[in-house]
């Protein structure tokens, strides 16, 4: 039997619907602004996220990179949370490449920074200090639990960024994610932010590709800087063709990862040596806590593959189970058994 594999939902493959498209994809110079397939994904991009035009690029670390360097220049501060994916898993990029330096909130638990600490952060204007010009949000927040972050409290946010001078960017990864288990569109999600990110390649199943989506001012800038990074490919509607069945046939279906996760969620939690805090499942994303009396979750991880499923440690008693297409509420039972028999194994 083929393992189940909830290290991410990156692991996802194009369905066959994708895999025609791209074959069939009509394509161009797309430096040029002549691939036809790139250019009507951007513009559905821009659509779904209310924004004015969006701009396709290679990855998600990209797509923010892209945003970090148009919202500040070198020596300006950014912040953002301390658990964030620009801050944990993107090498530093926006310093090592833009000279951006990092301001770093405490994220609370349900993924947001609370916004006295956002307030307190923001430098005064002193011969001194660096200025501060961006404010990074993720959602869904991958570190915490995936969980999304709502409409009301970017609202909340965007009224201090004005007050401060700041840009509001969202690294919008998994923002169809957020706007599923909300109930609402990932434009509303959006209205408050100046620049959005998101990816293709995860839940929404497509092979590669991320998109930025701002205003046509903003884009035409991150165009350059998307140069300046080797990031100006050529016949790229190939993979903007995944990309749109991606987004016309795959956003409507998160729901049911979210289901999965539950489901998987419910029953871990019943498991001996295993806890779930079940009220922070709101999306594709299940933590686990291990019973370090059993043995570190490194070890768990092993056992777990050898049951034929596939996760990522995530902390010396966490590990992160990620739902995604096309797994079925039945692989989810099987690997709640494997689960409860790798915790059994230790
Ligand atoms: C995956 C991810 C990214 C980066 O995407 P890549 O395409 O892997 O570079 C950025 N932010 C968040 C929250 C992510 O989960």
């Amino acid at each position: 039997m083929t393992a189940i594999d909830l290290r991410s939902d990156t692991v996802t493959q194009p369905t066959e619907a994708m895999r025609r498209a791209m074959a069939a994809a009509e394509v161009g110079d797309d430096v040029f602004k002549e691939d036809p397939t790139v250019r009507r994904l951007e513009e559905k991009a821009a659509r779904v996220t209310g924004k004015q035009e969006a701009l396709f690029v290679c990855s998600g670390t990209m797509a923010n990179l892209v945003c970090q360097l148009c919202h500040c220049g070198r020596g300006d501060e950014m912040i953002l949370g301390d658990q964030s994916h620009v801050f944990y898993y993107e090498q530093g990029g926006s310093a090592a490449v833009g000279g951006i330096h990092h301001r770093t909130v405490p994220n609370l638990p349900d993924g947001t920074m609370d916004l006295e600490a956002v307030a307190a952060a923001v430098r005064p204007d002193d011969v001194h200090f660096p200025r501060s010009r961006l404010v990074i949000v993720e959602n869904t927040h991958n570190r915490c639990s995936g969980m999304p972050v709502d409409a009301g409290y970017m609202g909340r946010l965007k009224e201090l960024a004005e007050k401060n001078g700041l840009a509001v960017h969202v690294d919008g990864a998994r923002i169809f994610n957020a706007a599923a288990a909300l109930e609402t569109t990932v434009e509303e999600l959006v209205r408050d932010a100046d620049s959005v990110s998101f990816c293709l390649s995860k839940g929404l199943g497509a092979p590669a590709g991320s998109l930025v989506c701002a205003d046509s001012d903003f884009i035409a800038e991150a165009r350059r800087v998307r140069k300046v990074l080797g990031g100006g490919m050529r016949q790229t509607g190939v993979l903007a063709a995944a990309g749109l069945v991606a987004l016309e046939e795959m956003k409507d279906r998160l729901a049911e990862d979210h289901a999965n996760a539950r489901r998987l969620a419910e029953a871990l939690a019943k498991a001996e040596g295993l806890s779930v805090d079940l009220e922070r499942v709101r999306t594709n994303m299940v933590y686990v806590n291990i019973d370090p009396r059993r043995g570190p979750a490194s070890r768990f991880v092993e056992l777990l593959a050898k049951r034929g499923v596939l996760v990522f440690a995530t902390g010396a008693e966490q590990i992160r189970a990620v739902t995604h297409h096309p797994l079925t509420g039945g692989d989810m039972d099987r690997a709640a058994r494997a689960f409860a028999a790798a915790a059994g194994d230790m």
